[in-house]
């Protein structure tokens, strides 16, 4: 979907403190954009978005607040570059989290509640078709792996998914946030979408890449 003049210019980065890095920067490959892998401070210059894997939110925030990387995410974020969160990175772009360790910390700028574990454990990981109507009518492989929910959303967050009564997928602005792991299927089509978005943002705000 993304046309090859976009592949060349677009370079997303992967937030890689811990989780599931690599399944992003391939999906991002196959989405079209440059990908590659953010460790230090010095690697967020010249990117265009960044992601945030899967994993384990408290490690990270561990980890970022450790590294000094805390800051500059957050300066990364209200730059107005998009940034995308799976499951883990979702809790970490959240402004608010229930259920996580006292002094756990967090990127921001999405104006949700995550709730951590919200589905349990008797069906810690799952699978199942999601209904995603921004990415067209065929359903979305959803993987769901101790996920959170999000319980409450404020007036700028657009809901793009939901599992019963759940809100498992939401864009704000240049924010997107998944409950669940695209990265770890072969439908890219979230990835495309965060492509698409931070292409966009790009055209309209090409200053703001660089340093
Ligand atoms: N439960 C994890 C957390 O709280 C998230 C799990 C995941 O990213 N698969 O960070």
């Amino acid at each position: 979907m993304t046309s090859p003049a976009t592949a060349e210019t677009i370079t997303v980065g992967v937030l890689a403190l811990q989780g599931d890095v690599r399944e992003h920067l391939a999906s991002l490959t196959n989405s079209g954009a440059q990908a590659r892998a953010v460790r230090r401070v010095v690697d967020l210059d010249g990117l265009d978005g960044l992601v945030i894997p899967g994993g384990e939110s408290t490690t990270m925030s561990i980890l970022a607040v450790r590294d000094g990387l805390l800051e500059p995410l957050r300066a990364f974020a209200a730059s107005g570059r998009p940034c995308f969160g799976s499951c883990a990175g979702l809790i970490f772009l959240a402004d608010r989290v229930t259920d996580g360790r006292d002094d756990q910390q967090t990127m921001g700028g999405l104006g949700v509640t995550a709730a951590r574990n919200a589905f349990g454990r008797q069906v810690d990981s799952f699978e199942t078709d999601l209904s995603v109507p921004s990415l067209g009518q065929e359903l979305f492989p959803a993987v769901f792996i101790r996920a959170p929910a999000i319980t409450e959303v404020g007036p700028d967050v657009e809901v793009l998914a939901v599992l019963g009564d759940r809100i498992v997928a939401v864009r704000q602005g240049g924010l997107l946030a998944t409950a669940f792991h695209p990265e770890l299927t072969d439908d890219n089509r979230f990835h495309r979408y965060f492509v698409q978005m931070v292409a966009e943002h790009r055209r309209a705000a090409p200053e703001t890449t660089s340093k």
